[in-house]
């Protein structure tokens, strides 16, 4: 695809948001028009007025135009969705955040026919950010979109596949192989395989919540919404992520942020606290807990409590953004094999009781490698693994410790699973 995409759609419309994200995220470049009439509507994107269900349009070139595709019908357009190249790997990884992409890098570097399987956008929560100042070699900070390129660039450049909008639905070990099964319906085996699927971000559970989601209330810094957002923003959450998303939409307009903490000293580090210390159109309200979201057609104001008063306020704004960290999404692993934590992070090496593992699939009697989960072969890297630092250096870092000890199970059951692979994905 040659030259920029034109997005044209209503104000406040959740698909129109989605796609921008998407576009964002992906690193893709594309001009948003804002249709405010229906004139607006038929003059520019064609179509009959503002409630029209085409919108919004996409128009990828003169030639393609999609009327309010879904994010897989996009990829597909822009070409960026292809089926996995092959049936059987090396080494499988899901997620394309740092510690994916790190694991792609080493893996296909070192000699493995390596696959990356990624459902929405490369980079994961790094990809969201405007700006990543803690990653070492990048005295100015670098967007999380730049570092997720480059990596992935640098990684393709290794030999790794990766594939955007297929996502990891269901997983299974037999004859030694890990199988893997897609959304989309396909599966391929792999010799080893690594599970880098990050966190998905904590729902607030109020009320209206599904009424305003992706119209006016978001999860994430917004990244793609900087520029165009009207009027007062409301941060939720006090950690590094909220910090920044905070500081990136107070170059535009207002901020307040909603903490529940006693400060933000506890939660922010400290070159983050200090700038926002610093910018005067930003409100930090502590001791403070969202609690109803409100309007009409879109989100109009927000309700809040103090903890500490017990008074509730409220807030004229347009534009919620969510920061309040997340939970591991493992709903694909087979409940009771994959041993997790009581708060659902993946445990591995010297954190599983050995005495808990399967005798049926630890038959060699050796103990699981550091990294290695309850399933023999299947590794966590980076935020899903119990005790991680939730960092990107640290998820890059694991990624690649993940493709050592891989190596190491690799060298342990070459033997055992020479040739078996197709009759394990019969
Ligand atoms: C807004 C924000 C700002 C941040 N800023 C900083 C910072 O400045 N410095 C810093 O060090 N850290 C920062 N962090 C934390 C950092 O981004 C994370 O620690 C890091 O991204 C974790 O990497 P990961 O690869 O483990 O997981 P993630 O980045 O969460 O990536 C996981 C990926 O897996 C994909 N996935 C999930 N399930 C499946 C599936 N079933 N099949 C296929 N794919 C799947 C997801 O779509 C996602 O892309 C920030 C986080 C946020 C949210």
């Amino acid at each position: 695809m040659n030259g920029r995409i034109i997005i044209y759609g209503r104000t406040n419309s959740a698909a129109g948001y989605e796609v921008r994200d998407f576009l964002t995220r992906n690193c893709s470049d594309y001009d948003w028009v804002e249709l405010n009439t229906d004139d607006e509507a038929q003059r520019l994107a064609g179509v009959s007025g503002l409630a029209d269900p085409r919108l919004p349009l996409c128009v990828l070139s003169q030639s393609s135009k999609l009327y309010c595709p879904s994010l897989r019908e996009l990829a597909m357009a822009l070409e960026w969705f292809k089926g996995p190249k092959y049936e059987c790997y090396d080494l499988a990884i899901f997620g394309a955040g740092p510690a994916g992409l790190s694991a792609a890098l080493y893996g296909a570097s070192e000699g493995l026919r390596t696959i990356v399987v990624e459902k929405t956008a490369v980079g994961g929560q790094a990809g969201s950010t405007s700006k990543i100042e803690n990653y070492m070699g990048f005295p100015d900070g670098i967007s999380g979109w730049e570092l997720a390129s480059r990596a992935r660039r640098q990684a393709i450049r290794m030999g790794a596949e990766i594939i955007v909008g297929l996502e990891g639905v269901a997983g299974e070990r037999q004859d030694g192989w890990q199988l893997s099964w897609f959304a989309s319906g396909e599966r391929i085996a792999s010799k080893a395989t690594i599970c880098a699927t990050g966190v998905e971000y904590t729902r607030l559970g109020l009320e209206r919540e599904g009424d305003f989601l992706n119209r006016g209330l978001y999860y994430g810094a917004g990244s793609s919404e900087a520029e165009i957002c009207k009027g007062r923003v409301v941060i939720v959450g006090g950690g590094n992520s909220a910090g920044q998303a905070a500081l990136n939409f107070a170059r535009q307009t207002k901020v307040t942020m909603l903490v529940r903490g006693e400060s933000l000293k506890n939660t922010l580090s400290t070159y983050l606290l200090e700038r926002i210390e610093d910018t005067s159109s930003i409100t930090v309200l502590t001791r403070t807990t969202l609690t109803a979201l409100e309007g009409d057609d879109v989100l109009e104001r927000v309700t809040y409590r103090n903890e500490t008063s017990g008074e509730s306020a409220s807030i004229e704004t347009h534009s919620v953004f969510v920061c309040i960290g997340g939970r591991p999404r493992l709903e694909w692993a087979k409940p009771g094999v994959l041993h997790c934590d009581p708060a659902g992070y993946i445990l591995t090496g010297p954190d599983l009781d050995r005495s808990s593992l399967s005798a049926e699939m630890w038959q060699d009697g050796r103990a699981p490698l550091f990294m290695e989960s309850s399933i023999p072969g299947l590794f966590a890297a980076g935020d899903v693994r119990h005790n991680s630092t939730k960092r990107c250096a640290a998820a890059a870092g694991d990624g690649a410790t993940a493709v050592s000890m891989a190596h190491q199970y690799l060298l342990s059951v070459k033997y055992q699973l020479c040739g078996t692979a197709r009759s394990a994905l019969r």
